[in-house]
């Protein structure tokens, strides 16, 4: 059997042929495979799509096709150049390339197949190419994905911020949430104003006015955002974040007293105490939950802090709104009378946000409580395996890639 077979089986053009193949021996064996256009068809314009008749012919160029038996496979086209009736003379198009892409349609799918497995280095070092190749294919896989995604049926997003280039910058993000999908639907530089304004016009009026939840941290320039442009949705502020806030502040509490403690010339009775304090008590191992039983026994502030925390937890059993919310009023007054600054603080963010936080409950649990956690998690892998991408936009083409969800045409499975 001649590869031309095997290539017409997996790859067959009705207007152009595989003509000649030859090996080329250098470092790693390569096979090209040359194209010519089939006798009597013309070009097509790449421009408006129309064929017409060629007006001349540029240099030959390469394209990378998936590799086979470890040899490293190429396609070898002189490019026509078309003089089109509505365009004027521009380069052809041709159906196993898009553009100025060194690399074949089928072997960007393949590439990008395998950059969600592996980080992009890996793929390239396994399938001897190049990281610019990988980039590239993972970039043109997003793009068509991003064109034929569904935004249809969105109820629920959440809105978040998330620490990125080595914790020194933050990025914007939004999920959808819903209990049938869970996806990353945008990604922005920073925090502000701007950013979300910037999702929101291009997700649309109608969508945003058709949203039913919304979920956010605490951060102003969201809230006003949120309140704005999407006034129908029920605003709720993420259980996760209240829990985190509380964790800021008992730390801060336990390292100042410890700083004390040590300065008076105390036993450091609140070394090593942080974890048994900030962690869910369920997950404590038996030594930290020692620790934390011990750590009960005495009179200090970070114990006081920690056992308010603990009976804020109770919040979340409530079922009425209403019920919650006189929960939540009486535990405020009792932090404002604790005499512990960073807890007061608490307090006041507390009250300043009792309706959204109360909102938890109006939305009887529908929303799930560290969904957005989930995806953040899923986020930080992704970061991870990228050696903290150094461009926005590589950064924002990995994310969408690995969290977005995107649609595949069905032939990107052929060779993956
Ligand atoms: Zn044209």
């Amino acid at each position: 059997m001649q590869i031309k077979t095997i290539l017409n089986r997996v790859q067959k053009h009705s207007s152009f042929v595989y003509v000649d193949m030859r090996f080329i021996d250098g470092d790693a064996v390569e096979l090209e495979i040359v194209i010519r256009p089939r006798v009597g068809s013309r070009a097509t314009c790449s421009l408006c799509g129309k064929r017409g008749s060629t007006y001349d012919t540029l240099a030959s160029r390469r394209f990378q096709f998936i590799p086979l038996w470890g040899i490293l496979v190429f396609f070898v086209y002189a490019m026509r150049r078309v003089d089109c009736s509505r365009c004027g003379v521009k380069v052809e198009q041709v159906p196993w390339a898009e553009g100025k892409s060194p690399i074949t349609t089928s072997y960007a799918w393949f590439l990008s197949g395998w950059a969600k497995r592996m980080s992009w280095k890996e793929v390239a070092e396994a399938f001897r190419t190049s990281w610019d190749n990988v980039s590239r294919a993972v970039g043109l896989a997003v793009a068509w994905g991003l064109h034929h995604r569904d935004l249809g049926g969105i109820e629920a997003i959440g809105v978040d911020e998330v620490l990125w280039h080595r914790g020194h910058k933050y990025l914007t993000v939004v999920y959808q949430i819903d209990g049938h999908c869970r996806r990353l639907l945008w990604v922005g530089k920073e925090r502000t104003t701007e950013t979300l304004e910037t999702f929101f016009r291009g997700f649309g009026f109608c969508r945003a006015f058709r949203l039913v939840y919304l979920c956010s941290d605490m951060w102003k320039p969201y809230l006003n955002v949120i309140a704005q442009r999407a006034p129908g949705a029920l605003h709720i502020l993420d259980r996760y974040h209240i829990v985190a806030k509380l964790n800021k502040a008992i730390d801060e509490v336990r390292a100042e007293e410890a700083k004390r403690m040590t300065q008076d010339g105390y036993e450091p009775i609140l070394k090593n105490s942080r974890w048994p304090l900030l962690k869910n008590p369920k997950n404590l191992t038996d030594r930290q939950s020692e620790k934390l039983s011990d750590l009960l026994q005495y009179n200090l502030k970070t114990i006081r802090a920690y056992l308010l925390k603990e009976e804020f937890q109770l919040l979340w059993e409530y079922v009425s709104p209403a019920w919650a919310g006189k929960f939540l009023d009486r535990w405020c007054t009792k932090v404002m009378r604790s005499r512990i600054e960073p807890m007061k603080k608490m307090a006041r963010t507390i009250r300043s946000h009792r309706e959204l936080i109360l909102n938890w409950f109006e939305a009887e649990g529908t929303i799930s409580a560290g969904i957005v956690e989930g995806l953040n998690n899923k986020l930080k892998v992704t970061f991870r395996r990228a050696y903290g991408y150094k461009y926005f936009k590589t950064t924002e083409t990995a994310l969408y890639h690995t969290l977005g969800r995107l649609p595949e045409p069905e032939f990107a499975h052929r060779f993956f």
